[in-house]
């Protein structure tokens, strides 16, 4: 292990993994410091989807990022399970969204007649009847859906381990310490420093602490508002053949995984740092997945997790430069979509640390969109 090495990345999840693997690929030395493990947090625990923002507006900032996202995932299953070792499950997928009411019919057709003109794959809108056909399990209260190609999934802990594991083959290292404070040389940030009391320098220095960001305002000295927003996953035995799309309405969802089990979520919680499965989370998840698939009623819960998603106030992803602090990179915020987009903000974090000009535009994404330098 370099004393000091080129860069320091702060949290082991999938965004500081993901740079780890793309920095250490082009050869510099890294740092991963994770206090607990390897995807110990969110990034263990998604659901592992892996849907492009098909939103409507169409100079959303997140548009460009979205679409690079599409791209890495696809280039990473060619060849990251041989760079790691590690199969982590991913496929593309057909997604079918469903509406119950007239209320989000009328949204869900407006989105079709959106993506109709925009949406890079295949897109089809479904009658009741004809959504009835397409997956019979469905319950009465099912009226219309909207299928779309592009999505794909991952196991989500694997995926994280597999880009670990690539970037360590490269070089990278992992301390297993938590980062309490940083210091500085000419007013600018020249190490972090562990509960131990030890002082790690570098060249550079990533922040990918997830839901833990709003922490690291201190140390920088700037305003980025991140908090958690927690989130449950069922995990069910079901009976039957498995699911062939990936099911999904309102905030809530279900697919089969390749594990045989039917996962299905989800709830929107704020609750602070509480990383616990609840019976009322569970009750909820439940009685939502029941209506839109009544054949899981009598399901048998094989597990129950709850983590925690990485939230800014206009839950945007945050990524770039730190305002007013010269070599230090900002990587999270990513919401529900952090398995899905961690990859490209990686990547273009990576370039900015070389110095490159990242390909993909993220002007919109700035840590400076908060109020400011304090
Ligand atoms: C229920 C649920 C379902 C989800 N489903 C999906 C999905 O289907 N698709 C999708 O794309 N996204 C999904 N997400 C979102 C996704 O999981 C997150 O956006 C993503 O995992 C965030 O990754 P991260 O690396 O930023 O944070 P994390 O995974 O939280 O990692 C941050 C790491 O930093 C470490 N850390 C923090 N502070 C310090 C410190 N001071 N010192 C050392 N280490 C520190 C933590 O221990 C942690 O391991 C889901 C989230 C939830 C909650």
């Amino acid at each position: 292990m370099p004393d000091s090495p080129d860069v320091v990345i702060v949290g082991g999840g999938v965004v500081g993994c993901a740079t780890a693997y793309f920095l250490a690929l082009e050869g510099k030395s890294v740092t991963l410091i994770e206090r607990d493990s390897v995807a110990s947090h969110a990034s263990g625990f998604a659901y592992g989807g892996l849907s492009p923002i098909v939103g409507i507006i169409e100079d959303d900032p997140v548009l460009p990022l979205s679409e690079a996202a599409d791209a890495i995932h696809k280039e990473l299953a060619e060849r990251l399970p041989g760079e790691s070792g590690v199969e982590y499950e991913y496929r593309r997928k057909t997604s079918l969204t469903v509406a119950t009411n007239p209320v989000e019919v009328d949204a869900l057709k407006e989105s079709y007649e959106w993506l109709r003109a925009h949406y890079k794959g295949g897109v089809s809108w479904h009658d009741e009847a004809s959504v009835h056909a397409l997956e019979p399990r469905v319950g009465p209260s099912v009226i219309a859906g909207l299928m779309a190609d592009r999505s794909g999934e991952v196991e989500p802990y694997k995926f994280t381990l597999a880009l670990w594991q690539a970037a360590e083959r490269a070089g990278a290292v992992m301390r297993n310490a938590e980062v309490v404070g940083v210091s500085r040389k000419a007013g600018n940030i020249s190490a972090v420093r562990l509960e131990s009391g030890e002082e790690i320098e570098a060249g550079a220095f990533v922040l990918a602490a997830g839901p833990w960001m709003g922490k690291t305002t201190e140390w920088l000295g700037i305003d980025m508002p991140i908090s958690p927003l927690k989130g449950q996953i069922l995990r069910l035995q079901a009976p039957g053949d498995p699911l062939a799309v990936s099911l999904s309405w309102g905030h809530n969802y279900a697919t089969t995984k390749p594990d045989g089990l039917l996962w299905c979520g989800t709830t929107e919680e704020r609750v602070g740092f509480d990383e616990t499965p609840s019976a009322l989370g569970r009750d909820t998840i439940m009685s939502s997945v029941v209506e839109v698939l009544p054949y899981l009623e009598d399901a048998e819960l094989v597990h129950h997790t709850a983590c925690l998603r990485p939230v800014a106030p206009d839950g945007l992803p945050v990524v770039g430069h730190a305002p007013n602090n010269d070599g230090v990179f900002i990587a999270s915020g990513t919401g529900r979509k952090g398995i899905f987009l961690g990859p490209a903000m990686a990547r273009v974090t990576a370039d900015m640390v070389i110095g490159n000009t990242p390909s993909v535009d993220v002007t919109g994404l700035s840590a400076a969109r908060f109020s400011g330098v304090r």
